[in-house]
């Protein structure tokens, strides 16, 4: 029986980063569930739809390939139609796409068991909105991951422009307060803590504190 763990929170809360080096540690399979959602955005994006463009963007599905592998590093890699997107889908403009996509429930259904999946045959540590409240919520262990909106956004910034990438502080901060808003006031799924997660804030804190913050937690439960 494989053991999954799930963690969710609002972006830039550390969970990807967190997750990866916890699941390292551990030596569980890290699937962040936000690259899929993204890699959807990056489709709609591709064909110019826009967030209004709901029909379309539910019909595109039938036409799209989504899938998750995972390289000689265990490291994911995110295929649309084949091809490798998994560095394409990291810009703010596909944020915000993903973020509308991720509020069609047609889009949420498609997705479902391509992660539950992942589930089934590797012990994982999955990171998203609505892992613990809908794809896993026989989860051995629960984890809603915060920190506050300008903690976030320095996070993600520094995260950006490491990677060469032109951005302002402030329009990130602006990004990550619209996302926070649409993720936790959207119908379906929407972000918010399982009654039975550990709740974790990590504001203010190094990655090395939260890591051995969050792995404490896990080797008490798994
Ligand atoms: O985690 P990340 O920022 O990469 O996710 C991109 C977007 O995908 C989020 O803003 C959120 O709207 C959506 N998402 C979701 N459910 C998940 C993971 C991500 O709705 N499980």
């Amino acid at each position: 029986m494989s053991i999954a763990i799930a963690i969710d929170g609002p972006a830039g809360a550390g969970k990807s980063t967190i997750a990866r080096l916890a699941a390292k540690e551990l030596g569980f399979i890290y699937v962040d569930t936000g690259a899929l959602y993204r890699a959807i955005g990056l489709a709609a994006s591709r064909r110019e739809f826009t967030s209004d463009s709901t029909s379309d963007i539910i019909a595109m599905l039938s036409d799209i390939k989504v899938e998750l592998a995972f390289n000689d590093k265990s490291e994911q890699i995110v295929l649309l139609d084949g091809e490798d997107v998994s560095g394409l889908i990291r810009t703010p403009e596909i944020s915000m796409m993903a973020s509308a996509v991720s509020a069609i429930p047609e889009v949420r259904a498609f997705l479902l068991d391509l992660q539950r999946d992942m589930s089934h045959t590797n012990n994982v540590i999955m990171d998203g909105r609505d892992i613990g409240t809908v794809v896993l919520p026989d989860a051995k262990l629960k984890i809603f991951l915060s920190a506050s909106p300008e903690c976030r956004a320095r996070r993600r910034y520094d995260e950006l422009i490491e990677k060469g990438m032109d951005v302002k502080y402030e329009d990130i901060l602006s990004d990550v307060i619209a996302r926070d808003y649409a993720d936790s006031h959207r119908d379906i799924a929407p972000l918010k803590p399982a009654d039975d997660a550990v709740m974790v804030d990590t504001s203010g804190e190094d990655l090395e504190t939260s890591v051995n913050k969050l792995l404490k937690i896990m080797r008490e439960h798994i």
